[in-house]
């Protein structure tokens, strides 16, 4: 049943936005990761020449036939079962027909009454830096596979399009949300959350520069307390999770300015202008559709055995939610650093490469956060491309622990590991970087400094502890920041107090 408008022209308009809550429901279509097309065998890799990917059946030819590629069928299964979604024991394609000229039959072949997977949940983890996770369960209504459509290009031609065919057919797993989400925040948190289990799933390559993962968002707004929903627009175009994030601000500002206004909100489609900042109307009657739904009848509907579903449940990798978990009872971790390491698949195996190679978990945790990611950042870098292996790393961390070297000095190693690719201990070693640890020449240095500062030397004395820093400072400068801190410091309590 289609939800009545809110907002209707009222007496009473709403008095501010903070009485107006946001309900976002999200349509995310990912490519699933196949050598081959749907429905044909066709290569989906990204980047040929246009309309070299193609072939009579994924260019609608009369006389072709579609057949089923198995492997797309398994990859939408295992991503039903980790959504915890029902599978569907039968499986039925349909047509859904409307003409465009990206879609060379005039239907695109998908599922409309018995999609792959339904009823299902994602843990949606809300962080916010250095707090406790926030969890919230969004529901899934339905997951359904169905064929991509070709691409038009607008480039170098005049009053024309050139259209692109090798997409069409590229297999795309459509995950469909309840209007669970209620602001844009939770939204990016979802799409995070999603692409993560995508990753750890390796269902979809997950990059939305190349469209593997696209994201329509739904949006209505209603009074806080509200069970009713309001009347939603459907907003398209978006290509980052900060864009949908930004449009879904905007569309709140939007809709939520007309209420106060006392104007109604129609349902329809809006495109996201990114360049704009702001999302624009389309004449709602060229969006109003009746696909005419029905049965696929060149794909005869089959079963999916129950055994089937079990093995590939069983097949199942961890998750990450469960790694999460574990990080924070095998390693000690917080909630937010295990969050932010497992949430890239790459990053958290990173970090327990270096475990494994010895590294203390706390110390790896904060060096990857902060260190790598600082120095992959600044030089553009993805983990992947970095010359500093989880090996190196780790090396590194084990210098700092073991006092070969203090954290100063290991932050100015590090920049050297990535230039050269060299370890740790070679580049301590060529630099001559070693910590002074040699308790004799730091003695006599102790008592050269607090000969050259009496003031500071007796305030410590004196119990003025303050004082204590200035002379550790002044050994650390003497010996150009190579000497052991822990050590240095018990030296001079040990000789300023008498
Ligand atoms: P349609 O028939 O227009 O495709 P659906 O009922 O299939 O609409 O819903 C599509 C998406 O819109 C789903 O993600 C759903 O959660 C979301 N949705 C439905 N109604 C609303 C609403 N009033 N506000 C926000 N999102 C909504
Ligand atoms: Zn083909
Ligand atoms: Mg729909």
């Amino acid at each position: 049943m289609k939800p009545k408008p809110t907002g209707a022209k009222s007496a009473q308009p709403f008095k501010s936005m903070r009485d107006i809550e946001q309900v976002i429901g999200l349509e995310v279509h990912v490519q699933l990761k196949t050598e081959s097309k749907i429905f044909c065998a066709c290569p989906t890799r990204f980047g040929a020449e246009p309309n070299q990917n193609t072939c009579p059946i994924c260019l609608g030819l009369p006389g072709s036939l579609p057949v089923l590629n198995a492997l797309a069928l398994d990859l939408a299964i295992k991503t039903g079962l980790a959504l915890n979604c029902e599978i569907s024991a039968r499986i039925k394609f349909d047509r859904k027909n409307y003409f465009y000229p990206d879609l060379p039959k005039a239907y695109q072949i998908s599922q409309y009454d018995m999609p792959v997977a339904r009823n299902g949940h994602l843990t949606v983890e809300v962080s916010e830096t250095g707090q406790a996770l926030r969890e919230k369960k969004i529901r899934i209504t339905r997951a359904h596979l169905e064929e991509d459509a070709g691409k038009l290009l607008h480039e170098g031609i005049k009053d024309a399009s050139w259209v692109d065919y090798n997409r069409a057919g590229v297999p795309l797993l459509e995950i469909v949300s309840e209007p669970d989400l209620r602001s844009s925040q939770e939204a990016f948190h979802y799409l995070a959350g999603l692409k993560s289990i995508l990753q750890y799933l390796d269902v979809s390559n997950c990059n939305m520069e190349e469209g593997s993962i696209r994201c329509d968002a739904n949006v209505s707004v209603r009074p806080k307390g509200d069970s009713k929903l309001g009347t939603k627009v459907e907003i398209k175009n978006m290509n980052s999770f900060r864009g949908v994030q930004r449009a879904l601000d905007y569309e709140f500002k939007r809709q939520t300015g007309m209420l106060e206004r006392g104007e109604r909100i129609e349902q329809e489609t809006r495109l996201w202008n990114e360049a704009k900042g702001e999302t624009q109307g389309m004449r709602s009657k060229e969006y109003a559709h009746d696909y005419r739904y029905f049965p696929e009848p060149d794909l005869v509907p089959f079963s999916v055995s129950q055994k089937k579903i079990s093995e590939l449940k069983a097949s199942l990798p961890e998750l990450p939610r469960a790694r999460i978990r574990r990080f924070l009872t095998d390693y000690g971790l917080s909630e937010y650093d295990a969050y932010v390491l497992v949430s890239d698949k790459s990053l958290g195996d990173y970090f327990e490469a270096c475990v494994k190679e010895k590294a203390n978990p706390k110390l790896a945790s904060n060096w990857i956060q902060s260190e790598l990611l600082g120095e992959l950042n600044s030089r553009g870098l993805a983990l992947s491309e970095s010359k500093v292996p989880a090996q190196n790393l780790a090396g590194l961390i084990r210098l700092i622990e073991n006092g070969t070297v203090s954290g100063k000095i290991a932050k100015e190693i590090l920049p050297l590991m990535f230039e050269t690719g060299s370890a740790a201990e070679m580049i301590v070693k060529e630099k001559g970087l070693i910590q002074m640890s040699d308790s004799k020449l730091l003695e006599e240095l102790a008592d050269r400094v607090i000969k050259a500062h009496p003031k500071p030397a007796h305030d410590v004395k004196t119990g003025k502890r303050e004082a204590l820093g200035f002379l550790v400072g002044q050994m650390m400068k003497e010996t150009k920041g190579k000497a052991n801190p822990k050590l240095i410091n018990e030296i001079l309590v040990r000789k300023l107090s008498s």
